[in-house]
């Protein structure tokens, strides 16, 4: 067939669970595996369900996953085709996308233009005004002082929030609910952006009080094809980084699933998108959506969509980047039950999810077919101190959603990770909490829902786990200074906050 670009071997830039579920499709496609072997994690799991590995333990930068010139070296030095980027470090950043093409290497995501064009959050979004999907009313470019902040700001009308251009993570990013409060959130925003993205530039968008983060999974092709395949809701938040996915979502009825799901196309189609891509939206409570931003990689919550729909995403990104037309269709695409993702991380519940590493002393998971973990870590492993904080992610399928959380509270009863901190017993709180059973959160529940002493509990822990999630909350109340939190924080723990 004209137009394919076959591959047989596959470099994975990436580490942890999404290494080994992009090696566990590529293999079954027939595809050689190349995994990266770098001086923090010599011996990590990832490493043994690759068919090669790759020495790059000589780079003590601990950046190794970042260093597109050496990735590229040893792609070219080993004559492997391809390179994945799985989420997190490079898979957005146009950069290697070109150097894979000047390289005649197939990258596994989008071109470099459509990247950067998607990765620009600004030009993101007039490409939404343009496909004619809403948008929350913002600046109608980058911002370039605290002055002309200030001036947007007040015809927007308060809160707004101040995002970076260049945004992911959470990061540069500042509500800003008073005008005097402006100039200095501008400026803090701004340096964090600097510092986080190497570009100060941010913009201001109307920011929606209490909204739920719906968004969508799209797979396009490069003959031109382009669907949807349902929606993940994604508002369990804690610091605007997700914590619990769900799909479908309990917020959509199927008319503005289609709206939704029809927008998300536009807009591939406006772009020329040819790969699979989320695009996410903010819902209010008159079940109003607008866009928010498009990631242009596999997602860390992509399980979910592949329990509901019964599609794996990692053979079609490689299909698709190879060239090959799309054999799904739009009508294919049927939601079979429900599902959710707990992310389980190294993360201490009682001392403000403060991160935590070490070995795994202990990891036992129940075996049941409604169940699928995908892991990074095994009994013995060892969690550096300096990637992510995720163990694993734990995704139940049932048969609709309360049969979900009866089924995901027994398996939290069974599972066990034992020598480091994880969030276990916050999902406990979490999946009992009458509000969230019901379907009734947004994005502000952990701040709102999770501080009433609703909890009775003889469990110790989730008792402990709660009182914890009260204290957090109290001390970001009183600690306003938001620019002393950031100073606060050691270049160590920046570096451990992941970017996705
Ligand atoms: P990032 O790329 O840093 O992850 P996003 O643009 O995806 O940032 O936003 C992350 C989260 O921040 C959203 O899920 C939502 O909770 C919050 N958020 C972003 N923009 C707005 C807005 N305009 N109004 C309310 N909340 C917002």
């Amino acid at each position: 067939m004209s137009g394919i670009k076959k591959i047989a071997s596959l470099l994975i830039v990436n580490r942890g669970e999404i290494a080994i579920r992009i090696a566990k499709t590529a293999s079954r496609l027939g595809i050689r595996t190349y995994g990266l072997l770098t001086a923090q994690e010599p011996n990590a799991l990832y490493l043994e369900k690759v068919d090669e590995v790759v020495d790059v333990s000589d780079d003590l930068s601990g950046k190794v996953f970042l260093n597109i010139e050496r990735i590229i070296a040893e792609a070219n030095r080993l004559g492997i085709e391809a390179i994945h980027p799985g989420y997190g470090f490079l898979s957005e950043n146009p950069e290697l996308a070109q150097a894979c093409k000047e390289n005649d290497i197939l990258f596994i995501g989008p071109s470099a233009e459509v990247i950067r064009l998607m990765g620009d959050k600004e030009a993101a979004r007039q490409q939404a005004e343009l496909a004619k999907v809403p948008v929350l009313p913002a600046s109608e470019s980058v911002v370039k002082d605290a002055t002309e902040a200030g001036r947007i700001a007040s015809e927007i009308g308060f809160p707004v929030i101040i995002k970076a251009v260049a945004g992911g993570g959470g990061k540069g990013m500042r509500i800003v609910r008073q005008a005097e409060e402006l100039e200095r959130m501008y400026r803090i925003a701004s340096n964090e952006a600097q510092s986080a993205f190497g570009n100060a530039s941010v913009f201001i968008e109307k920011y929606l009080e209490n909204p739920r983060h719906i968004e969508i999974q799209v797979l396009a092709d490069k003959h031109g094809a382009a669907i949807n395949l349902c929606e993940r809701e994604c508002s369990i938040q804690r610091k605007h980084q997700k914590l619990l996915e769900e799909a479908p979502s309990s917020y959509l009825n199927q008319q503005q699933r289609k709206v939704l799901g029809d927008d998300a196309v536009r807009l591939c189609r406006q772009v020329g998108y040819d790969h699979i891509g989320t695009v996410e939206f903010l819902m209010d409570d008159a079940g109003h959506h607008y866009f928010m931003e498009m990631n242009t990689r596999i997602q860390v919550e992509h399980p979910v969509t592949e329990s509901i729909v019964g599609v794996d995403l990692v053979e079609q990104q490689l299909l698709v980047a190879q060239g090959y037309p799309m054999q799904l269709k739009q009508e294919d695409i049927k939601i079979n039950g429900w599902a959710m993702e707990l992310r389980i991380n190294a993360e201490d519940v009682q001392t403000n999810f403060a991160p935590d590493f070490g070995v795994v002393e202990k990891q036992a998971i129940p075996a049941c077919d409604y169940l699928r973990c995908d892991s990074g870590y095994k009994a013995g492993k060892v969690i550096p101190d300096c990637f992510d904080s995720l163990i694993a992610k734990l995704i139940i399928h049932g048969k609709d959603r309360a049969d979900v959380i009866e089924k995901a509270l027994k398996v939290l009863e069974e599972v066990q990770f034992e020598g480091v901190k994880n969030t276990v017993p916050f999902f406990k709180a979490l999946l009992n909490h009458p509000e969230f059973v019901k379907g009734n959160y947004n994005t502000s529940f952990l701040e709102t829902q999770l501080t009433k002493p609703y909890w009775v509990e003889e469990d110790e822990e989730q008792a402990a786990a709660l009182l914890a999630m009260q204290a957090y909350l109290n001390h970001i109340e009183t600690v306003k200074g938001e620019m002393l939190e950031h100073k606060q924080m050691s270049a160590w723990k920046q570096s451990r906050q992941s970017m996705f």
